[in-house]
């Protein structure tokens, strides 16, 4: 594994989402003395949090899986869950979703495979049952055959997927099972009924394409999301973010909120100071950058050759508000997770993933909406003498190189639209009783410096995944790592949680 030369015993974060987070807590246990420094007056950055009247909600990632990366990042330091200030308490939520169909038919998705099996055998019968089991089966061998290798693993090159003979084994595994075919299609020849393909393959949106086009290999998120267990953290998601920072702070290391780093500056080409926005700078042996990528190549040296365009995945319009407990007990099938199917499938993906301003907001919306005080009665706020919940609605969208909208004009009617579409489908209540605080929408990303208007950055198409994605050293600089879902493995919490450990191996040296 290549490594920064020289020395490098103080280091600088830019960024304290939950990749710098990870990255700092790894190097500080690795005996660095590090700095984290970060714009925002708050940690956890796409993990975040909307304050709004009495109440508060996360504004970003929802869904936790695989916490076992979090207690690993604390445990670089010596925390656990219970040493954090203060104390981190996940729930796995059971079901981890409700899937809610355009016939009107629900489905539970359970993580315990009997569980699961029993649910599949009521909703579709017991022949689909048993072609599901053998579903849960090809997913785990995905995943056993990827997650070490090729998802907690640093590159140095493409050719590491094939340097020794268990690297080769594990190619040969996933090429054999079919992981670099397509994963609807796969999918497809397991189960039957249309409803639970679409359960087993809305995850490629994670990765930014379609289940039609995505590698078999995503099938890997499929199998976290349904089978590893969906956690929620007692207060919300980032409490995550907040356990991290107090255990790196416990442990000596220096985080500073807002602090924005405005720029690095070089020595040849080695980073020598990092200056922020209050006219502090802070010298450095070596830099771990979390900025969106559109954002951080402003802080790194000029490329010397012009850099191949990076496709970027959909993106999301994100309302968030409270509802009035007495309307959301009257909705069927809804939980803390639900997603709501359109009756269009191929086409909702065309629309949001198409390229070149040919991008469409979906036509028959699929939507996914987050109720967390279902797990967490302590999220209830009382209004007006009456007791409301915080709930927010995800509609994926195309970004803003697919559909270049004006979303300051848009975002208000399209939030309309699609209450009263949730309205049509049962939700009854929700158009009239959803007090909307917060319209999140592509320009709101691109107003925090996220390429293209999203916050799921480069899309993981064949040419963006593994080795072949933006890799933490390609920088530009000997001694600056990036971490984060631009860059190795990718998007999503488990996934930047590896990126700040990766890049924390290639300061440190350690694995
Ligand atoms: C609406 C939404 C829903 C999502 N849902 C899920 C989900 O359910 N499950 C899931 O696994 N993932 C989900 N994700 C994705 C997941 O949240 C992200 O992939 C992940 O949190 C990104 O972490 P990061 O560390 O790469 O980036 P960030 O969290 O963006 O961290 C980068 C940090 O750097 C800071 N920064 C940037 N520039 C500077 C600078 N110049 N100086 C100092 N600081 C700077 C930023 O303020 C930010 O805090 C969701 C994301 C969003 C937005």
């Amino acid at each position: 594994m290549r490594v920064v030369s020289g020395r490098t015993d103080r280091v600088v974060v830019v960024g304290a989402g939950l990749s710098g987070l990870a990255a700092a807590l790894h190097l500080r246990g690795s005996g660095r003395e590090v700095t984290v420094l970060e714009r925002d007056p708050t940690v956890g950055g796409r993990v975040g949090i909307h304050t709004g009247p009495g109440y508060e909600i996360d504004s970003g990632a929802t869904v936790l899986t695989m916490p076992e990366l979090v207690s690993e990042a604390l445990a670089a330091v010596g925390a656990d869950f219970e040493s954090v200030e203060p104390p981190l308490r996940l729930r796995q939520l059971e079901p981890a979703y409700h899937a809610r169909f355009a016939d009107g038919t629900a489905l539970e998705v359970h993580s315990d495979a009997e569980s699961m099996a029993a649910e599949v055998a009521r909703v579709c019968g017991p022949a689909e049952a048993t072609r599901y089991r053998r579903l849960r089966a090809w997913l785990a061998r995905l995943y056993a055959a990827e997650f070490d290798r090729f998802i907690d693993a640093n590159f140095d090159s493409a050719l590491d997927l094939v340097s020794s003979r268990p690297a080769l084994a594990d190619v040969s595994t996933l090429v054999r099972i079919g992981g670099f075919g397509r994963l609807g299609p796969k999918v497809a020849r397991f189960v039957r009924d249309p409803r639970l393909q679409r359960v087993f393959t809305f995850q490629s949106l994670y990765a930014g394409t379609s289940p039609a086009t995505a590698l078999g290999i995503y099938g890997v998120i499929a199998h976290m999301d349904t089978s590893m267990g969906v956690y929620f953290p007692d207060g919300g998601m980032r409490t995550i973010a907040e356990a991290m920072a107090s255990a790196f702070t416990a442990a000596g290391g220096v985080l500073r909120l807002d602090s924005e780093v405005t720029r690095i500056e070089y020595d040849g080409d080695r980073a020598r100071r990092v200056h922020t926005a209050d006219g502090v700078s802070h010298e450095v042996d070596a830099v771990v950058l979390t900025a969106d990528l559109g954002g951080a190549q402003s802080l790194l040296p000029p490329p010397r050759l012009p850099r191949r365009p990076v496709r970027h995945s959909p993106s999301a319009v994100v309302a968030h508000g409270t509802i009035p407990v007495e309307v959301t007990r009257r909705w069927t099938g809804s939980g803390h997770h639900t997603i709501d199917f359109g009756a269009e499938w191929e086409r909702t993906f065309a629309e949001i993933t198409a390229r070149g301003g040919r991008g469409r907001l979906m036509s028959d919306p699929s939507l996914l909406l987050t109720r967390p005080a279902c797990t967490d009665e302590n999220l209830l706020l009382t209004r007006d003498g009456q007791s409301h919940e915080p709930l927010s609605v995800l509609a994926p969208c195309p970004n803003l190189d697919s559909a270049p909208l004006d979303w300051s004009a848009l975002g208000g009617p399209y939030v309309r639209e699609l209450l009263a579409e949730l309205e049509r489908r049962g939700y009854t209540g929700i158009a009239e009783h959803f007090r909307v605080d917060l319209v999140d929408t592509p320009q709101t990303w691109a107003d925090r410096g996220m390429s293209a208007g999203t916050p799921f950055a480069a899309a993981h198409t064949f040419a963006q995944t593994g080795p072949f994605r933006r890799g933490n050293l390609d920088t530009g600089a000997s001694n600056v790592v990036l971490a984060g879902c631009g860059t190795t493995p990718g998007v999503g919490v488990p996934t930047v949680l590896v990126s700040g450990k990766l890049a924390a191996q290639r300061i440190s040296g350690s694995r």
